[in-house]
């Protein structure tokens, strides 16, 4: 059981030392997930053998002196990344016979390193969803539970199959993507960490796309430090994707130690909506008083956009997800259903393949980008993100980041918040305007709530500027302390 209780960063020392082979870690993890994903269906997809032998390969470049960090260390891929060879589903039936003849960059990277991919993770389809409900392979069931009861709770979404993998201990740690949020809020709901990296840090070639000025990739794991060293594998300028930036990738993990002595936090009032639940903005009281603690300068700030967030967030996502959806027609991949004609097949195999929340996304998106609604929607949304950016950018010239909550609520209950999509929607508050202006964002596990459900504190940063994101991160990980875990083995 104690493989299963080690951050990625002491399974690499163990890994390195000699004191663990990676085909032991691979094997404890690979019967963990027998164990557990019928119950929690974390993974669409668990890749058993292909792990298995990454493994041994592993072990002969941990014997050869070749190894890396990583090498060795079993992870979950969301399965929006595309896997050569590997079926990947972005949880929709549409894609449901889809393996795909290529690899996407960060999958690649982390294979190159030497990690043990042990299959594909759940998620919600084409990453639309704060819940992993709308997955079309069922949801995903959060491994905690709040005290005293049996009843399921969502793990968040989109990344919910990754983030209760990387809690419930079925994998070392996960990637993830975030759109508005998708990494962050799972992470949060399940008492692990995550983090959207600047847009444009990781390359978004191969990753199944959902809104492309919006997605990005980025690492889940149990500590902050995992996280950095896996930012630092997956992380770099690519060709193959235009809006990859050719910036250098620092050592993430040298900032973990940098401390918040003379750091400048940033409050942004806004951030403190009425309604919320005070324990979420005790929490956040309690971060500001560790920062405090800890050295650095806490300085009130506005970010006046914030309250336009959701609404350009519900605007601009739809219009680029109807557009990046036409492709799923039936001709060159995925599903189809047969028809008279070519439009009855088209629309046959949409009416299908596509879910409901798919479906309404499509249906927006093509909506505000309609001729006459364009003006009014759409290139409305485009001018209030940029005054979003704007707050964030003048919001820099005064502090070097910004603590806030990830979500407004610990993890509810599976079935809850179903049958209103706006409802579902108030879930990304916190998260979207940090992706709508492109800023690095994590989460970090803080605290329980006195249901005994883990709660996130959120620290944004400048464009590129992870590092300053990690080592705030770090030292409010130091202080909460958290070490909580779900019980869900005997122990
Ligand atoms: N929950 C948000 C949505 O439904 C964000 C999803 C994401 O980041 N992929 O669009």
């Amino acid at each position: 059981m104690s493989l299963l209780n080690l951050t990625l960063a002491q399974a690499s020392k163990a890994l390195h030392a000699g004191e663990v082979s990676a085909t032991e870690l691979t094997t404890a993890y690979i019967k963990a997930v027998e164990e557990l994903n019928p119950r929690l269906n974390a993974f669409i997809t668990p890749t058993p053998e292909l792990a298995l032998a990454q493994a041994r390969d592993a072990d002969a470049r941990l014997k050869s002196g070749t190894a890396t960090p990583l090498t060795g260390i079993p992870i979950a891929m969301k399965d929006l990344f595309c896997t050569a060879g590997v079926r990947t589903t972005a949880a929709s039936k549409i894609l449901s016979p889809f393996v795909p003849p290529y690899e996407s960059t960060v999958s690649a990277k982390l294979k190159a390193a030497g990690a043990v991919t042990l299959g594909k993770a759940n998620l919600d389809e084409f990453a639309m969803g704060s819940s992993n409900i709308t997955s079309a392979y069922g949801p995903v069931e959060n491994p905690w539970k709040r005290t005293g009861s049996d009843a399921k709770l969502v793990p968040g979404g989109s990344s919910g199959g990754s983030a209760a993998a990387v809690a419930a201990r079925l994998a070392l740690a996960a990637t993830g993507t975030d759109t508005g949020g998708s990494i962050r809020q799972p992470a949060a709901f399940t008492g692990i960490a995550g983090i959207k990296p600047t847009y444009g840090r990781c390359s978004r070639y191969g990753i199944v796309a959902f809104a492309s000025s919006l997605d990005q990739a980025g690492p889940m794991a149990r500590t902050v430090e995992d996280n950095a060293m896996l930012l630092n594998v997956m992380a770099g300028f690519d060709e193959k994707d235009s809006t990859s930036a050719n910036v250098a990738v620092p050592d993430f993990t040298q900032a973990l130690t940098r401390g918040v002595a003379g750091k400048r936090i940033g409050i942004p009032r806004e951030y403190r909506l009425d309604g919320t639940n005070p324990e979420i903005l005790a929490l956040w009281d309690q971060g500001i008083a560790w920062l405090r603690e800890a050295g650095a300068e806490v300085i009130d700030i506005s970010l006046p956009h914030t309250k336009y967030g959701l609404a350009v967030y519900y605007i601009v996502a739809p219009a680029e997800a109807s557009s990046n959806l036409a492709r799923y027609d039936g001709v060159r991949f995925g599903a189809r259903e047969d028809g008279h004609d070519l439009i009855d097949m088209y629309e046959r195999t949409r009416a299908a393949g596509f879910g409901p929340e798919v479906k309404r996304r499509i249906m927006i998106g093509t909506y505000v980008l309609s001729h006459g609604y364009y003006d009014a929607y759409y290139l409305k949304a485009q001018k209030v993100r940029a005054l979003i950016l704007r707050d964030f950018q003048q919001a820099f010239t005064q502090v070097d980041a910004i603590l806030t909550p990830t979500a407004p609520s610990a993890a509810f209950g599976l079935g809850e918040k179903m049958d209103d999509p706006v409802t579902m929607y108030l879930n990304d508050v916190f998260t979207v305007p940090a992706s709508l202006a492109g800023v690095p964002a994590m989460s970090v596990p803080a605290g329980l709530s006195s249901e005994g459900l883990p709660l996130g504190l959120q620290i944004i940063g400048r464009h590129f500027d992870e590092e300053t994101v990690f080592a705030v991160s770090a030292a409010i990980e130091k202080a909460a302390g958290f070490n909580a875990l779900p019980e869900l083995r005997a122990k």
